[in-house]
């Protein structure tokens, strides 16, 4: 078989067609300085080019209203929003007047630099924010300078596209029934291009090391969006082989959809919850379009992140009260700001951090900001007379955290009482077991919280010693990880001890090789991208308690990863179609591996 090229699965599927290279036209901006006269002039002519390009923007928001429903229209209020946005705006016109220089320099100034700003961050989901930075910079520059208007060639037949990176303006031009699938080099699973491609269904790697230089347009290439591979030129095995994993793909994608309304029961009747994690309010479509039962985890922090400043109480309970009446009768699991780390700032003046995950960061910063922790609590509170909203506190490392929490909370509630403002007086209150310490903890955390939240992300970060964001260390980073097993049943067992339920909202809790073992050690929910609850839901149903109970025990007699993940395929394999289950999780690659670096591996 040929060479396969891998990079990051973004949306899953295969295909096999010929390429299409979309190639952008240079776009040079020239600094001109002005006479003081022709300010006004400059200033007006920025300000048409900013009315153009909102036009615009509303005009595709139309269009892919049609093909793609809410998710899209979303995406493009986010690039709405960065055109209004003051710092874009005002900040333009302040430069021009001070420096007397064209608009086009100053606004590629401001806006080059907050894109850079994002791009730099470790989360991947505000890395990617930076790509709808730039959709917006060369779609205003496009009517400031010459060469620059965005242009795409009708695409004639179905084809491969394959670009640098991929903007959601240019995702929405390109004719979803011409392209067969999206390769970039750039961007990950949390790009909005690779948002728009999995609801539009077609398959798309990112982070295709070099693939513009190395494909050319009319070159053949076979897609595997599911594992994050691509073969160039394949041959004719290769391109049989593609075909045939397309059909089956679409046969389990068919009968996936069809468990959407269907509880997430075992053969011999053992229900878990399947919740979603939610982002900001354009997910809840695909709360609903995957069947979710409600939402378990809402990152709040994610819902203000092109704020300069946190919003006040009536903001952020507009904002809550929203998504939690769109969930009801379902409840919502809010989870107080996780700021700092590898987020957002607390203002412009948030101390620069030497290792800022081991630093002030989610409940360190709510504990010590006491209005801002105050207003948040208040507005969650206010929120919760309006359906069933739990509460979660992150990265408690102890009883102390949890306690100094709880006290910050009976504050919010008594000063709502006092001015009779109806919010839920029995929320429950959870929290974010992400932290060693406090999964060392986790009998006497019981005791004191409602239910606990198992932040596998972090979890595994902190006992790995393995920043999750840092790509050269990505191998050591295992959901599987013996230690990592341990630590999640400890808190499991411990929780039921006292009667309490254990989610998980980490990513492991959408890793099909996980599923059984967590079902077999007892989790009772499961929170994850709304996109992979079929999947999850499929391998449940496909299961006894008893066989995953057994899948759980030998997986932690296991003193290896090589060891657990042996055991969970053995008793994955056939649940969900050997298709996914062998592509999702290779056996753990070795440092040198990692180090290789040229993304090639040779297909088996
Ligand atoms: C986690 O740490 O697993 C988690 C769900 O929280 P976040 O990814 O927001 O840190
Ligand atoms: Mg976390």
């Amino acid at each position: 078989m040929d060479r396969m090229i891998s990079g990051i699965p973004a949306s899953p599927g295969f295909a096999v067609g010929e390429v299409h290279l979309l190639e952008r036209g240079s776009l040079t901006v020239e600094e001109r300085a002005l006479d003081p006269d022709e300010v006004p002039a400059e200033i007006d002519r920025f300000e048409l080019a900013l009315g153009l390009a909102r036009s615009e923007v509303k005009a595709l928001q139309k269009r892919i209203a049609q093909t793609m429903g809410e998710e899209g229209v979303g995406i493009f209020g986010v690039h709405l929003m960065i055109l209004q946005d003051p710092m874009v705006v005002e900040e333009t016109i302040k430069g021009v007047r001070e420096t007397l220089t064209n608009s086009a320099t100053v606004f590629n100034g401001i806006i080059t630099r907050m894109r850079d700003g994002l791009s730099n961050a470790a989360d991947e989901y505000l890395a990617q924010r930076a790509i709808d930075i730039e959709d917006v910079r060369r779609r205003v520059l496009g009517h400031l300078v010459p060469g620059g208007r965005l242009f795409l060639k009708q695409l004639q037949r179905p084809v491969v596209v394959i670009a640098r990176e991929l903007t959601p303006s240019e995702t929405a031009h390109l004719d979803p029934e011409k392209v067969l699938a999206f390769v970039t080099e750039a961007g990950g699973r949390t790009s909005h291009a690779a948002i728009m491609a999995r609801s539009l269904g077609v398959p798309a790697v990112a982070g295709v090391s070099r693939i513009t230089e190395r494909a050319r347009t009319g070159s053949l290439m076979a897609v595997d969006g599911t594992s994050g591979q691509v073969a160039l030129n394949p041959d004719e095995r290769t391109i049989k082989f593609f075909e045939s994993q397309k059909a089956v793909f679409a046969e389990l994608e068919r009968e996936l959809l069809k468990l959407k309304n269907l509880p997430a029961v075992t053969l011999d009747g053992r229900e878990v919850e399947l919740s979603a994690n939610v982002e900001t309010p354009m997910d809840m479509e695909s709360v609903i379009r995957y069947g979710a039962r409600g939402i378990g985890l809402l990152r709040t922090e994610y819902l203000y992140l092109d704020h300069e400043e946190l919003p006040c109480e009536d903001e952020q309970y507009a904002d809550y009260r929203d998504i939690v009446e769109k969930a009801s009768p379902d409840s919502v699991i809010i989870r107080t700001f996780d700021l700092g780390g590898d987020k957002i700032g607390v203002g412009p003046e948030s101390p620069l951090e030497g290792n800022p995950f081991l630093g002030w960061r989610a409940i360190r910063v709510s504990l010590s900001e006491t209005d801002l922790f105050h207003t948040q609590l208040r507005a969650i509170l206010r929120s919760s007379a309006h359906g069933s909203v739990k509460l979660l506190f992150p990265m408690i490392s102890g009883l102390e955290e949890l306690r100094q929490s709880k006290e910050a909370l009976e504050r919010a509630c008594e000063s709502l009482r006092e001015e009779g403002i109806a919010f839920d007086e029995d929320i429950p209150v959870g929290i974010m077991m992400e932290l060693p310490s406090a999964c060392a903890m986790a009998d006497s955390l019981a005791l004191e919280a409602d239910f606990l939240s198992l932040g596998t992300n972090d979890l595994i970060q902190y006992s790995l010693a393995v920043d999750r964001g840092n790509p050269r260390v990505a191998y050591l980073y295992q959901e599987l990880h013996p230690a990592i097993l341990r630590q999640i049943k400890a808190v499991i067992d411990a929780a039921h001890q006292h009667g309490r339920w254990v989610g998980m909202c980490g990513e492991m809790a959408a890793n099909p090789l996980a599923t059984m073992i967590l079902v077999g050690m007892g989790l009772d929910e499961f929170s994850m991208n709304p996109d992979s609850l079929p999947e999850i839901k499929k391998i449940i149903r496909s299961c006894t308690h008893a066989e995953a109970k057994a899948c759980a025990d030998e997986a932690l007699q296991e003193t290896t990863i090589e060891g657990v993940t042996r055991v969970a395929r053995r008793y994955t394999k056939g649940k969900l179609g050997d298709l996914i289950t062998e592509m999702l999780e290779p056996v753990p690659a070795s440092s040198a591996d990692a180090s290789d670096g040229n993304g090639e591996i040779e297909n088996a």
